[in-house]
């Protein structure tokens, strides 16, 4: 038997029909694409952190339970006293036990489209049937009647909210969030994953429901490249969803290099402020420019609509200037001539609307 005949035979027909996750290349390029922290360490921060790597015994397995981080997540991020803590590398790893859990063949994870493509990616993984009920297609907030329908016909396993949402950056209304905490049957993971850029959070409602979990990451603060996100919620649950976890999941430097930044949390806490004041004149900027129509963000990317069927030639124009961005047009019908900027530094950031405006003043108009 050959290769393909075999992979034909024993792959799941809804694996092989999948791509692996693509991150683009950007080499050469200034990178707005990803949501990433602009900012590197200030020089002596970096100093420190080296020293203290000094002493990490990477011949040794590391702590599984990782308490020194913990410890330290606790007291920078304000976790309840009484909420218990699960570590993952990267929240994308937390999706993934979430859906172990609870994963029986025909139950159901239900989130909101456009939304976080690894909920229902994570979903297909684990057996479980995903369903995406539709944002209000005007300003993608959530349709309270529609989605209370969805989770009265679907009855979902497993509900993931992020807040505010990625791609679109807005933060849902409050108290549809509550009604569908009240009315889920399941698990509902609020994923704060853009909390540093929003002043609301889930955690102080921690305990009020026996179903929410808070799950949020590291990442978006400035340390993407540690992989570390964390869930915070009834230690009950934690204790339930840490059997899943595979035995060394936070390695030796992703403990220490963590437990060192968030010592120092101070220092991103600056990095972050810069983010949500260049969010806000970058938000200015793109509202004066004609052919572009930014929304609203409480995220460190703002997504943008663009002249009808203009957004591939504007992701092109902007990558041959030297700027990468995400082209979400052609990912969801609600996403037609959509494109998403990450906020970057000041000087990215005026380069980034420079080639902007060459673009749009190139294009072919007709
Ligand atoms: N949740 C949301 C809403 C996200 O946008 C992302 C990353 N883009 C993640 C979770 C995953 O973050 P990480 O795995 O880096 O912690």
């Amino acid at each position: 038997m050959t290769v393909n005949a075999l992979i034909e035979k024993l792959v799941r027909p809804e694996i092989r029909a999948l791509r692996a996750y693509h991150v683009p290349d950007a080499i050469g390029l200034i990178k707005l694409d990803a949501m990433e922290n602009p900012y590197p360490w200030p020089e002596d921060l970096r100093e420190a952190w080296l020293d203290e790597l000094r002493n990490a015994e990477v011949n040794r397995y590391p702590d599984p339970r990782s308490p020194a981080l913990q410890q330290a997540l606790r007291s920078a991020m304000g976790i309840p006293a009484d909420a218990a803590l699960l570590l993952g590398n990267g929240s994308d790893e937390l999706i993934q036990m979430l859906a172990l859990t609870i994963a029986t063949p025909g139950r159901t994870v239900l989130s909101f489209d456009p939304g976080f493509v690894m909920y229902r990616m994570i979903a297909l993984f684990a057996g479980l049937n995903y369903v995406g009920v539709p944002l209000r297609a005007d300003d993608f907030g959530l349709d309270q009647d529609l989605v209370l329908e969805a989770i009265e016909r679907e009855r979902p396993a497993l509900v993931f909210i992020a807040y505010p949402n990625n791609p679109t950056g807005n933060l849902f209304d409050t108290s549809t969030i509550e009604s569908i905490i009240e009315a889920s049957p399941g698990l509902v993971i609020l994923d704060e994953a853009y909390a540093p850029f929003t002043d609301t959070s889930f955690l102080p409602h921690l305990g009020r429901w026996p179903n929410l979990l808070v799950m949020r990451t590291v990442s978006k603060m400035g340390l993407a490249g540690l992989r570390l996100g964390y869930v915070a919620g009834p230690p009950e649950w934690i204790d339930e969803i840490d059997k899943t976890r595979l035995p060394y999941n936070i390695n030796v430097l992703t403990q220490a290099s963590a437990a060192f930044a968030l010592r120092h949390k101070h220092v991103f806490d600056i990095q972050t402020q810069a983010i949500r004041a260049q969010r806000a004149q970058l938000m200015t900027a793109l509202t004066d420019l004609d052919g572009i129509e930014p929304y609203p963000s409480d995220a460190n990317f703002i997504l943008v609509r663009t002249v009808k069927r203009q957004a591939g030639a504007i992701f092109e124009g902007l990558e041959h200037r030297g700027v990468l961005i995400k082209r979400l047009d052609g990912t969801h019908p609600l996403l037609a001539d959509c494109l998403r900027i990450t906020v970057g530094t000041a000087e990215e950031n005026r380069a980034l609307f420079a080639a902007l405006r060459e673009t749009l003043a190139a294009l072919p108009t007709d």
